[in-house]
């Protein structure tokens, strides 16, 4: 019943051609009719070679989509690309969906194929921490105690799930899904149904668990502080279909309550304990209340933190010669204008080359318009658009919200900030062109499924 309405990840192909925004060469934007200037504070540091040292923290997405970046731009330096995991590079959107579910393929998550990083200089070195960055002397300690030089640094840590800190959220069977190894761990224990699966938290990815777990036949009770999920990043309207679509798939949604602790017997769970005391059975918790951002080696080496590391829109840090993409990164938007930390795929799928071509020298404006997608039981989703601005927007919808097949704008002082499109494909090109129009448009005529988009 995880219908995924097309194949994952998807990689839209409004996004993907051309890597919008990144490399236009000018850090002079034209925005919204206006001559933009600001935030260009493209710092000097070292002058750069393509002979040079560079080296990649954080294994995943962003990282090695930037080593991939580096070599296609024909820079012939080291490239170091050091991951704390063991596995190689790989995207995180199936773990909860297609690879959970037994229904992708281990070898379908991996950004490169194995033998790329040796065939292209890339020296990939797995189960490698960083634990110390001088960015004085331009070196970096790693776990073992051996230190490394580099002359132009990318941090791309990405984010870890938020911790409970609760009584017995320590106990055997609280889980956390962030990486293959959860995954395989939790895909194992869902297989074949029966379990009881308790998740607290109604995010994304607890929302994308919560109907694969269903799908597989298992007993799911999502458990939510606030009374309507992911109303905050998509209002209550909406945040209300995710809520039905759940419903009637037969997980029990439980909203406004509060978990106090979880319960447990011979060091293993038995369920989760509400404030009230009232005990929810489980077999197994999925904690998902969020994730935060991997900076402390920002933080040691001194580097601007704030929600992630500060970067401006080159993604070049408070230190010249220290770039940060991804997950990790507070990012300097020239179309929002404000800062925004993107946890999402595509972000670090274009936010790690826009980096390399910016540590390479070129003029980058990383100016991509967020996207991100989730697809859960006969829903599948689309949303652009910047989430901060949609704050008290007027919500315009196009198609039949009652069929679950429509696209919804969200109009912030007559100008669309951001679209979702539910079960509508191929529109996510149109959808970001009006966002990067940055125009006033016409609300009735963006309700009109007659009027094609690119002609509001
Ligand atoms: C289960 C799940 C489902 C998701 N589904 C979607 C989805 O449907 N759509 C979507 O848009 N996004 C989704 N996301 C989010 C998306 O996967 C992330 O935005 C993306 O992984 C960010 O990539 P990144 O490279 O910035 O960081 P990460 O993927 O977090 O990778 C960072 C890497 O750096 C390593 N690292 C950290 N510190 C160090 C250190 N000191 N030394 C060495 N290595 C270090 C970490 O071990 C990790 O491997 C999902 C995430 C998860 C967990």
């Amino acid at each position: 019943m995880v219908t995924a309405a097309r194949p994952l990840p998807r990689i839209s192909p409004g996004i993907t051609a051309g890597l919008p925004g990144v490399g236009r060469g000018s850090p002079i934007a034209w925005i919204g009719g206006r001559l933009h200037r600001e935030n260009t504070d493209r710092r000097g540091g070292t002058p750069v070679s393509k002979e040079q040292d560079f080296v990649i923290v954080g294994a995943s997405l962003a990282g090695a989509s930037a080593a991939k970046a580096l070599r296609d731009e024909g820079f012939t330096g080291s490239i170091r690309l050091l991951g704390a995991e063991a596995h190689h590079p790989y995207i995180r959107p199936p773990l909860s969906k297609g690879f959970l579910a037994g229904t992708a393929e281990r070898g379908t998550v991996f950004v490169e194929a194995d033998d790329w990083y040796a065939a292209n200089q890339v020296e990939f070195r797995p189960s490698t921490r960083v634990v110390g960055l001088d960015p004085r002397e331009h070196r970096l300690t790693l776990d073992g105690g051996e230190t490394l030089a580099w002359d132009r640094l990318l941090l791309a840590t990405g984010s870890s799930p938020r911790r409970l800190a609760i009584a017995g959220a320590d106990l055997a069977g609280v889980h956390y899904l962030r990486t293959l190894d959860d995954s395989e761990t939790l895909r194992d224990l869902l297989a074949g149904g029966g379990k009881r699966l308790v998740l607290i938290g109604s995010g994304w990815i607890g929302m994308e668990v919560a109907a694969t777990a269903r799908t597989l036949g298992n007993d799911v009770v999502i458990l939510e502080r606030d009374p309507i999920p992911l109303a905050n990043a998509l209002g209550d309207e909406l945040g209300q279909m995710f809520a039905d679509l759940h419903r009637e798939h037969g997980v029990t949604l439980r909203t406004s309550v509060v978990v106090d602790s979880i319960a447990g017997a011979d060091g293993r769970l038995t369920g989760v304990v509400l404030q009230g005391g009232e005990v929810v059975p489980a077999d197994l918790v999925l904690v998902g209340v969020g994730a935060v951002p991997n900076v402390g080696l920002a933080e040691d080496a001194r580097l601007q933190v704030e929600n992630g590391i500060v970067v401006n829109e080159s993604l070049q840090t408070s230190h010249p010669d220290i770039y940060a993409a991804g997950d990790v990164a507070n990012a300097y938007h020239p179309i929002a204008r404000m800062r925004l930390r993107s946890e999402h795929w595509a972000n670090a799928l274009h936010g790690g080359p826009a980096a390399a071509r910016a540590m390479l020298g070129q003029s980058v404006s990383f100016d991509a318009i967020p996207y991100f997608y989730t697809d859960q039981f006969d829903l599948g989703m689309e949303y652009s658009g910047f989430g901060p601005l949609t704050r008290g927007a007027d919500l315009v919808f196009r198609g039949d919200r009652g069929s679950r097949e429509f696209i919804a704008f969200w109009l912030a002082g007559g100008t669309v900030v951001a679209g979702m499109n539910v079960n509508v494909w191929d529109v996510n090109e149109a959808v970001q062109a009006l966002i990067r129009r940055g125009a006033p448009v016409d609300p009735g005529r963006l309700a009109d499924g007659s009027i094609p988009l690119e002609a509001v």
